[in-house]
């Protein structure tokens, strides 16, 4: 079996991804499975009626994978989501597809597909110039949270804490970049600081994690340095987090998951989810889970 993991760089080791990548690497070597990490830009996309069987990666005409791991997550261009679509075209069976990687790269779009469905969200409202800080204040209330559309590792993700931080930095934003979409989001208190991470994979939650910021910072991200500690999923953690999956079509997903009193409200789903923190803290082998559900999906898993 062989499998491309599609990165927006082979040169992989300064980069925050390097762990996942190398835990990808080493496990499929042991279990036999050909892996080789691709950039997008190696690639020249020829659309032709002809030719279903082969690529052109480096200038040369290359036969296919059977399978693709796109690992860019909300990283991913125009270019790379093009390649993924081709690729899919081409009947390679990528992981996830090009379809749930942009509907969960924008935040807005996501959680107006969980809500219609009836899951638990933070109230989110798309952000507009000129501000009017008296409606947002009617429906979301400060502290809030501002957020990119798109986004990962908790970049680009503020607390406001009242209407005048609020107006500044709308109109940091106006001035820099005013074509710079953001979403504005109610607060959850309960949550300040500390976040589930639950990870889905072929419909199965098999690992959960708490993270919570050691530096005071409302944000707990484990690529900020966040402490993990394995959490014990409760029938309503595994049913939110598989729904939340299955709902976006994600075979391979992080789903955050906030504390909201005793109950919890999703933040936001991952396609290309890290798996360090949880690695570090659960007696699980997440590339290996990865690999075996890559070989179920294959019809593969004799191999
Ligand atoms: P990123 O994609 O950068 O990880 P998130 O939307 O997941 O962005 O937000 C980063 C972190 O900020 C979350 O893991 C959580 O700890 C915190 N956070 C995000 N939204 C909220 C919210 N509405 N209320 C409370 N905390 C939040
Ligand atoms: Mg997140």
């Amino acid at each position: 079996m062989k499998g491309w993991i599609l990165y927006k760089t082979p040169q992989i080791e300064l980069s925050p991804e390097a762990y996942e990548i190398h835990r990808l690497i080493e496990t499929a070597s042991k279990k036999g499975i050909e892996i080789e990490v691709v950039s997008p830009d190696q690639f020249d996309l020829v659309v032709t009626r002809e030719d279903r069987k082969s690529i052109l990666l480096n200038g040369e005409v290359v036969s296919l994978p059977d399978f693709l791991l796109p690992r860019m997550g909300a990283g991913t261009t125009y270019f790379g989501m093009a390649v993924i679509r081709h690729l899919e075209r081409l009947g390679v069976y990528t992981f996830n597809s090009a379809q749930c990687i942009d509907t969960v790269k924008d935040k807005l779009y996501s959680q107006q597909i969980l809500a219609e469905n009836n899951i638990p969200v933070p109230k989110t409202m798309l952000g507009k110039y000129p501000i009017d800080d008296e409606l947002v204040d009617k429906y979301l209330k400060f502290p809030l949270v501002l957020k990119t559309l798109s986004g990962s590792m908790g970049k680009g993700v503020f607390l406001c804490d009242n209407k005048s931080q609020f107006n500044d930095l709308m109109e940091l934003i106006h001035v820099t970049n005013p074509k710079l979409n953001i979403i504005l989001q109610e607060f959850i208190e309960s949550s300040r600081g500390k976040d589930l991470r639950v990870f889905v994979v072929g419909g199965r939650p098999i690992a959960c994690i708490e993270r919570s910021s050691n530096d005071n910072n409302f944000k707990a991200n484990f690529s900020r340095g966040g402490q993990v500690t394995q959490f014990a999923m409760t029938p309503e953690v595994k049913w939110l987090a598989t729904e939340t999956a299955r709902l976006f079509g994600l075979e391979i997903a992080g789903i955050d998951l906030l504390f909201d009193g005793k109950h919890f409200k999703i933040c936001e789903a991952n396609s290309s989810p890290g798996f360090k923190g949880i690695e570090s803290c659960c007696d699980i082998d997440i590339a290996d889970e990865i690999y075996n559900f890559i070989k179920v999906r294959l019809g593969k898993f004799e191999d």
